[in-house]
């Protein structure tokens, strides 16, 4: 079987692995997560990382540590991996989801502004309502989908003029650019990368926020380590036990010695896609707008809607091919636990999601097995 998109451990995993044991430093006392961390700033362009145990706890901690707390609305995209909202859900908080744009498939900036515009005002507290619950609106969480980072200019304007903090899922967007600045350093308070498996660098899985607010860095620490105060058994806060440990940290380092080989496989991968099955009519390729450095995180295609009843067919065809071809995300307005919370209308998030096939595209894909999957999905369609 092709996969879809799994590790690839071509550098000095092992030797680092090694290394922990024969230290002793398993767990999260160790050389490698604090180099991790270094490596992580260094390749977002921000002047601060925190490891942690995964990209979803990254997440629950940097809303807490923005101050989002029980009942508020934390504005979201729908159209995201379900981590994004669980963590809005585990402060005790309510998504507000947003569609995203067509062009881009993250959080639509005109929609935004128009939806504030209308739909919330300000307290005699000072706070921002959402006018239709009464509940307050307490940040902006904008997702950086396949690695394409949101068009975060108007957003961060928008976060300003409402006074709202701005926590960006960055989860597959480490090593990638918006209009020139790196991911890391778009204006968001937090920006959260994951290290999961299947993400272009992984530490086994892990997590890490970035930041150029050093107080913010140094809250942050503090509420994903127990919130200890001084050695001994003082905690000041309710604090997380969310710390990445060194073996995670061990292949972390190990893999982020390769970011830009995966970077570049990486885009090569979406390239010969695109190249491969151009002219085709029957569906396009992943959305690539031109003022980011996409990380091209997953490649794929996204079926014409005459064709969409036909992705159960074609992905099971390619499985018995030998391929692993998957749907993507289902949009969490149509998940169970966020059914009832405020939403905009989804004509975009609605009309994509069911349409999305991703392709083999893991780092170490050869140009062989490429060949292959491109003839295969080909093949295929002349077959429909
Ligand atoms: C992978 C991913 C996450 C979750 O990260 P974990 O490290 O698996 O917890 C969150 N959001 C998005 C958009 C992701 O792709």
């Amino acid at each position: 079987m092709i996969s879809l998109a799994i590790p690839n451990l071509i550098g000095r995993e092992a030797e680092y692995l090694q290394e922990c044991i024969s230290s002793t430093f398993v767990s999260t006392v160790g050389p490698f997560v604090g180099r991790f961390e270094e490596m992580v700033a260094a390749a977002s362009g921000a002047k601060y990382a925190v490891a942690t145990s995964a990209g979803t706890t990254a997440l629950h901690a940097a809303l807490v540590a923005s101050g989002v707390v029980h009942n508020d609305l934390v504005i979201a995209p729908s159209f995201t991996f379900i981590a994004s909202v669980a963590a809005i859900a585990h402060c005790g908080a309510q998504p507000w989801l947003f569609d995203i744009a067509p062009h881009s498939w993250t959080l639509d900036p005109v929609l935004l502004a128009e939806t504030l515009m209308e739909q919330t005002e300000r307290a005699p507290d000072g706070s921002l309502r959402h006018k239709v619950t009464g509940q307050r609106v307490a940040a902006i969480l904008p997702v950086y989908t396949l690695g394409i980072p949101a068009d975060m200019d108007p957003i961060i304007a928008l976060a300003r003029e409402y006074s709202l903090p701005v926590v960006s899922d960055a989860a597959a967007a480490l090593g990638t650019s918006y209009k020139t600045r790196s991911s890391g350093s778009l204006g968001a308070d937090f920006t959260m990368f994951s290290f999961n498996g299947n993400k272009t660098v992984t530490a086994g899985g892990g997590g890490a926020i970035v930041t150029n607010d050093e107080e913010k860095a140094k809250l942050f620490r503090h509420l994903t380590t127990t919130a200890r105060v001084g050695s001994d058994y003082d905690h000041d806060m309710v604090g997380f036990n969310y710390r990445m440990t060194n073996i995670q940290a061990a292949v972390g380092c190990a893999q982020m010695e390769n970011l830009d080989v995966f970077l570049t496989a990486k885009r090569r991968i979406a390239l010969t896609y695109r190249d491969g099955l151009h002219g085709i009519d029957m569906f396009e390729v992943f959305p690539d707008p031109e003022y980011v450095r996409n990380g091209h995180w997953f490649s794929g295609i996204v079926l014409n809607s005459d064709f969409a009843r036909h992705l159960p067919i074609l992905r099971n065809r390619l499985r018995e091919a030998g391929i692993d071809a998957r749907p993507f995300w289902k949009p969490a307005h149509l998940q169970i636990p966020y059914a009832n919370a405020p939403a905009t209308s989804m004509p975009v998030s609605d009309g994509i999601w069911p349409r999305v096939l991703t392709l083999p595209c893991s780092t170490g894909l050869t140009e062989d097995d490429q060949a292959k999957v491109i003839d295969a999905v080909k093949l295929e369609f002349t077959r429909l």
